[in-house]
């Protein structure tokens, strides 16, 4: 069947207005009978989505409305999404998108983004053309090997990438068209999805080894010819291949982890907001973490080399963070430490009671990174407190289920003394009368804001200080009447400003120190501001 011209127009998720089409164009196009009569505005569009959504009672079904809007109609999509970013986030990315990952294959109907398989090796360059935008310059990618906390995924973590990307957009304005989620696909070891006939993907074990760096490189080189200003985002990859990747490429081409280096900023922001309500200097601080993986040791990294920009030396700073995990405080007579953990291992009796541990280092923070729910429990929010007028707890992983406790048990057995934020959002909390808003240390204050960065200054290298760099202007941020609640993350509602002026922040110094490619515009804000991307129809 051959399409009208009209009809292509309202298959074309960029260009298509749907109701809004306006009688002009209608006949300019040849859309004259294919709508109903009515002309809707843009508000209108977005009013009857909302409905829409309203009438729906899960998530998941709400997360299929947005991803089938987002097929047809790209700017009603974006329009819907920023019209409420603090509602809308969980529904196009954590933690819905958890879920729909799970069902990726059961809910399959729309292409998007680029597939590649590791038999179309050798090919890579070929299929990445098959894209018809020619300038990207924002790449989401991921093998699905761990996604969130869900494990192997395969290619059903392909919903990864794409919320991912629609959160650049949403909440820093990196226009949609310039980006593109990949999925590598290496095979998966999920017996589940092997034996399950709807699964798309590769049916074997994943491949390891020097067949899969070489496949990583190829990649890499397939789009660095494609597209020679694209940075490349890596997410949800297992640490086996995440640090490694990373590893190789970052001083080689424009290129960042979000898990491990937005993770570790985002903490950085909360710790300088934190420093805001104590009035306290970074360097006067030591850090005790429940939990030595990699968000722990990621974040240790990022504090160490801030502090070393307020005058330590890098060693000096380390020994002012302390790792704490399943067999107790790292001290150099352990036996299992990895080389990653080394850096943060130091001299000390071994003890296997976090409590007694506090008593020993009198940490000023504990940030749980360990998985395990409930381990900052009573005695050790009471130990923090005895030693800090203002303890800073940071239980930090998700879900709330996995918390190492609550916004109100900080509250409560500190007595109002404690700094909180979570990985996983909480309810303001009373305590004595007082009220206080626990803060989430969420890595969308972060990522958007890189990105956006980069792709002003068109950045040839993503730097740990420019991490630095987004996490201090994150906190900069942060209202007096916020920080009086106890509140250390800029509200979520404000999001995409607040991302806006974190980007002009990272481009600034992106400029300065001579690693941008883009040449650098009289007003950094303002430029950044006309670069971004807007939901409505153009005129
Ligand atoms: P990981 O598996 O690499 O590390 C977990 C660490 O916890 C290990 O060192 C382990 O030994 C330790 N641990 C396990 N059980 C323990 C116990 N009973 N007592 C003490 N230590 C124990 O995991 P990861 O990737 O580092 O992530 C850790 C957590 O951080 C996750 O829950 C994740 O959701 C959270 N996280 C949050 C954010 C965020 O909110 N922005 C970002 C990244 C990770």
């Amino acid at each position: 069947m051959t399409s009208t011209p009209g009809l292509s127009l309202l298959h074309d998720p960029v260009q298509n207005r749907g109701t809004a089409f306006s009688t002009n164009e209608r006949s300019q196009y040849g859309l004259e009978g294919l709508l109903p009569i009515g002309v809707d505005t843009l508000d209108l569009q977005v009013a009857r989505i909302h409905l829409q959504l309203a009438a729906l009672d899960n998530d998941l079904q709400k997360y299929l409305l947005l991803s089938d809007l987002q097929s047809r109609n790209q700017t009603l999509f974006f329009a819907v999404i920023m019209s409420d970013p603090a509602t809308f986030m969980p529904l196009v990315y954590t933690p819905t998108v958890g879920e729909a990952c799970q069902k990726f294959d059961h809910f399959y109907r729309a292409a998007r983004g680029i597939y590649l398989p590791i038999t179309a090796k050798g090919r890579l360059k070929e299929l990445l053309a098959h894209w018809p935008q020619q300038d990207i310059r924002f790449i989401v990618v991921t093998d699905g090997e761990r996604i969130l906390g869900l494990g192997d995924l395969g290619v059903n973590g392909m919903g990864i990438p794409v919320g991912k990307l629609a959160l650049y957009t949403a909440v820093a304005g990196v226009p949609p068209q310039l980006t593109l989620p990949i999925t590598l696909d290496v095979g998966t070891n999920n017996p589940q999805y092997l034996e399950d006939p709807l699964y798309l993907g590769l049916r074997q074990q994943r491949v390891r080894g020097a067949e899969y760096d070489a496949f990583i490189e190829e990649f890499v080189q397939a789009v660095q010819a494609l597209y020679p200003k694209c940075c490349l985002q890596w997410e949800d990859f297992a640490n086996i291949n995440a640090v490694p990747i990373l590893a190789r490429y970052r001083d080689k081409i424009c290129t960042y982890n979000d898990d491990i280096q937005g993770t570790a900023a985002v903490a950085l922001a909360g710790i300088y907001g934190a420093l805001r309500i104590s009035g306290q200097k970074l360097t006067d601080q030591r850090f005790l973490f429940m939990g030595a993986g990699s968000a722990g040791t990621g974040i240790a990294e990022l504090i160490s080399e801030a502090m070393v920009l307020e005058g330590l030396s890098i060693d000096e700073a380390r020994a002012r963070c302390w790792l704490f995990d399943v067999n107790g405080l790292l001290e150099d007579t352990r036996t299992d430490i990895a080389d990653f953990q080394k850096p943060f291992t130091h001299t000390h009796a071994p003890t296997r009671s976090f409590v007694e541990a506090i008593e020993s280092i009198k940490p000023t923070a504990i940030i749980g990174v360990s998985t395990v729910p409930k381990l900052f429990n009573q005695p050790v929010i009471e130990a923090m407190s005895r030693l800090n007028a203002r303890p800073i707890i940071f239980p930090y992983s998700n879900p709330t289920s996995r918390s190492e406790c609550t916004a109100e048990e900080a509250y409560r057995w500190s007595n109002g003394q404690a700094i909180f934020a979570s990985g996983s959002p909480f309810e303001p909390v009373a305590i004595n009368g007082r009220k206080f808003v626990p803060g989430q240390g969420n890595n969308v204050y972060i990522f958007p804001a890189m990105g956006m960065a980069v792709l002003a200054t068109e950045a040839t290298r993503v730097t740990q200080a420019m991490f630095i760099v987004a996490a201090k202007a994150v906190a900069e941020q942060v209202t007096q009447a916020s920080l009086d609640v106890g509140l250390i993350y800029p509200p979520q509602s404000q999001i995409l400003d607040a991302s806006l002026r974190t980007a002009a922040k990272i481009a600034e110094y992106v400029f300065d120190q001579n690693l941008a490619r883009a040449s650098r515009p009289a007003n950094i804000e303002s430029h950044i501001r006309a670069l971004a991307f807007k939901p409505t129809y153009p005129a």
